[in-house]
């Protein structure tokens, strides 16, 4: 059976080619092939071995999930629907920033986690992604930039942040940025990709263990239990206090901050009482807060609040010195916005 290429680390494509006794450039030279230059075609580099081209040839499938649908809108954001091998669909979305892109990635087919503030999570659980449907979503997102936008096709950070919760899938996520850091292949910098969690605990741990320098963002979204509990179901299981802790006593690198999300719904969490009680919660740790105007889809319930009433809360966070930003929202006109991913429909 022919293994995909794009499951494989570059240590596994190694220990694969050292097994055929190929020459030891061989990995390097695939890598830099298809993720450097981003080519599909077989690779044509002419110091390629004979042996290698047999064995790329009779040992690799290079198959990747194919883009289905494109919607570009006026600001420049771009969201993909991208359809894999079993006809499911995933979205990828690309966020402009200053002539470069952020791309959000999607980790699973829906999401098993079920928060009542999000139109991937009233979709459920269908599958976990493998690694080469995630990488894959960067390859045809950056090719299609290439192809449409060649002056500005540079993909600077990556974020998890797409349909799924990404540390339920932990190994291949774990893969996929192993492959984003390859020095061979999109040599991307531990600091430029960023993975969300909802406070999936047994994944953050993982994470502690296995990729510490990747950075974490954790879905916050209230400091009060009762109120989290009720936007993220999971936190019954892993309550915010256990979460915090375990976050907190992971050693941070001089200048590494964990950022707490925290969505801002109408009359729910935007009240003084909320911002004080975030304000507390994060006063003197390495955290930065990324507030996020709830975004509304079809069906929510929740409401999003005025834009003075954004700046309000801002304001009474201020005094607690934590770094604040409110998160743009871009592309919600096509739907491209947080929490606004569904694939199901
Ligand atoms: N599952 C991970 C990552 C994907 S969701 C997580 O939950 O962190 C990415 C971010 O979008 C999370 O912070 C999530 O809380 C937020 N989000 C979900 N639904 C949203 C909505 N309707 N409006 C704004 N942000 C939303
Ligand atoms: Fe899943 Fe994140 Fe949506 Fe919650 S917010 S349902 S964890 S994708």
């Amino acid at each position: 059976m022919k293994k995909n290429f794009y499951e494989l680390s570059f240590s596994e494509l190694g220990e694969l080619t050292d097994e055929q006794a190929l020459p030891k450039a061989t990995a390097s030279m695939l890598f830099n092939w298809h993720y450097k230059k981003n080519q599909r075609a077989l690779c044509s580099h002419h110091n390629l071995s004979k042996s290698a081209r047999f064995f790329v040839d009779q040992g690799l499938n290079f198959s990747l999930p194919v883009i289905h649908q494109v919607h570009e809108s006026a600001d420049k954001t771009v969201k993909f629907l991208i359809r894999l091998d079993d006809e499911q669909k995933v979205e990828t979305v690309l966020i402009p920033f200053q002539g470069k892109y952020t791309i959000c990635l999607s980790s699973q087919v829906g999401c098993a986690m079920n928060c009542s503030f999000c139109h991937t999570g009233r979709q459920g659980f269908q599958r976990h992604l493998m690694t080469n449907e995630i990488v894959g979503q960067f390859l045809l997102a950056q090719e299609w930039l290439s192809t449409h936008r060649p002056d500005d096709d540079r993909i600077l950070n990556i974020v998890y942040m797409g349909q799924g919760e990404p540390l339920h899938n932990f190994d291949a996520v774990k893969k996929s940025v192993e492959i984003f850091l390859s020095q061979h292949g999109t040599s991307l910098g531990e600091a430029k990709i960023t993975i969300s969690t909802s406070g999936f605990l047994p994944g953050i741990e993982r994470w502690k263990n296995e990729m510490p320098n990747v950075n974490l963002a954790l879905s916050l979204h209230s400091a009060f239990n009762e109120k989290r509990n009720e936007l993220i179901p999971i936190n019954r299981r892993f309550p915010l206090e256990k979460v915090m802790e375990f976050v907190e006593n992971i050693p941070q690198g001089k200048n590494r901050f964990i950022t707490y999300e925290y969505l801002l719904i109408k009359d729910f969490n935007d009240g003084f009482e909320d911002a004080q009680a975030l304000g507390q919660l994060l006063q003197g740790k390495k955290a930065y807060i990324n507030l996020i105007p709830f975004n509304p889809f079809p069906g929510s319930h929740y409401g999003r609040p005025a834009f003075e009433k954004v700046m309000e809360f801002k304001c009474w966070l201020e005094k607690f010195q934590v770094p604040i930003t409110v998160r743009t929202t871009k592309g919600d006109e096509i739907m491209a916005a947080c929490g606004q991913l569904n694939t199901s429909i």
